[in-house]
């Protein structure tokens, strides 16, 4: 045996993605100050110039989150990480958890407290409907010893947004902690954690934040601390609980847990720097006027939105696909012809919807315009009848009536 013969046997060079326009439930196109900010040099993770930009990206957190909480920190790992760190340091083995379930997110929830040996009491909501307060209520009724309550702010797998502020005073009334995730609500639409009395939340880099994905920023609350603290048992994981983040995180004199992913934290601080410089409403407000112009585009075409006007979440317009319509082909040929992507239906919307994602740098009035071209071109080559320039034109009267504060 030589070396060689461990070597891959196809030729094998640098690798260069193509240039896409990422319109997808996330990641969302990363803004090229991220990826210069990332490619600056190395530092060592305890080095104390890093250390000095850390505390700068707890703040810059805690202005995105709208929150005090000392304990603010971007861990290293996606959302998904974010999500099991709430539930491994928050449930022991035999709490009751309520958790709500409107999509695909809230069902992991339900596998996260499964996996920390928690009882999971489910609220159910239709897909693309809302959590039912009122649901929650009537299960904590039920339930006094109930210790957490656990929802997703906006669910990504069919664009609906729910009422946190209701479900944050409703847990707290019967004395429960709150997991909340905004992995893609965060810079997309408001947060106010403490104003909403949230204890747990979480989230991630790659969807408003405009970031490539691998962070999931995260905050907890004195009480959530306090718990963790006063736990009899030890949490049933080691890279993250929170007793020992806290020494990396949570202090001055930096203490080692494992090696932060330093570039991709310049990446994070960078995006956070443009939010605080935009300014978090201006922010939502972009949001918020592009997915209004993309929907006046979208209604020349006939497409129209899967949930209802007062729930919908401006970064991720799930809509109908026309019928009779190959959506799959929509989609190979949007990426094809058009290098861009769109997301696809999940679980019983498979098929049936797109979700059209106009994340963080993806929000933005030309991606809006050249997608309205580009799905015009495609459905006309799939042979249905469009007028064409009728979409991105009525995107066009949008912005012209509605100009920026
Ligand atoms: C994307 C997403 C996640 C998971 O984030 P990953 O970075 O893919 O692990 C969790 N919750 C919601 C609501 C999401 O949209």
């Amino acid at each position: 045996m030589t070396t060689d013969s461990f070597r891959p046997k196809e030729k094998i060079s640098t690798f260069y993605p193509p240039q896409r326009t990422l319109l997808g439930p996330g990641p969302s196109d990363t803004h090229p100050r991220v990826l210069s900010a990332m490619a600056r040099p190395t530092l060592g993770h305890l080095d104390p110039v890093f250390t000095e930009m850390m505390e700068e990206l707890k703040s810059l957190l805690r202005y995105v989150f709208q929150t005090k909480n000392l304990l603010t920190f971007p861990v290293s790992g996606p959302g998904s990480i974010g999500m099991e760190m709430c539930f491994v340091n928050m449930v022991v083995p035999g709490d009751k958890v309520v958790v709500c379930r409107n999509g695909v997110f809230g069902g992991r929830m339900i596998e996260n407290v499964e996996r920390c040996g928690g009882i999971p009491l489910v609220v159910e909501d239709k897909w693309g409907d809302p959590v039912d307060p009122q649901k929650v209520e009537d299960i904590l009724k039920k339930n006094p010893d109930a210790k957490v309550v656990a929802f997703v702010h906006a669910e990504t797998s069919t664009g609906v947004q729910s009422d946190a502020k209701t479900i944050g005073q409703i847990a707290r009334k019967y004395n429960c902690l709150t997991i909340m995730d905004t992995v893609t609500s965060l810079g997309g639409t408001p947060v106010y954690m403490d104003e909403w009395d949230i204890d747990a939340i979480y989230s991630g880099s790659q969807k408003c934040l405009s970031c490539p994905p691998g962070l999931s920023p995260i905050s907890f609350s004195e009480r959530v601390v306090d718990m963790v603290k006063n736990r009899t048992e030890k949490v049933h994981s080691w890279f993250m609980d929170i007793n020992l983040l806290l020494g990396y995180w949570g202090s001055t004199t930096r203490t080692y847990h494992h090696t932060a992913p330093t570039n991709s934290l310049y990446g994070l601080h960078e995006s956070l720097v443009m939010i605080y410089e935009e300014g978090l409403e201006r922010s939502w407000a972009r949001h918020q006027r592009n997915h209004e112009a993309l929907k006046a585009g979208l209604e020349t075409l006939g497409i129209g939105y899967v949930v209802d006007a007062a729930y919908r979440l401006p970064q991720l317009n799930s809509v109908h696909v026309p019928a009779g319509v190959d959506e799959k082909e929509v989609r190979r040929k949007l990426l094809n012809d058009f290098s861009l992507e769109i997301g696809a239906g999940l679980g019983d919307f498979a098929g049936k919807i797109w979700r059209i994602g106009l994340m963080g740098n993806s929000s933005k009035l030309e991606n809006v315009i050249f997608f309205l071209e580009a799905l015009e071109h495609v459905l006309t080559d799939l042979g249905v009848q469009v007028n064409k320039g009728a979409a991105p034109s009525a995107a066009h009267q949008y912005y012209a009536n509605n100009p920026t504060a």
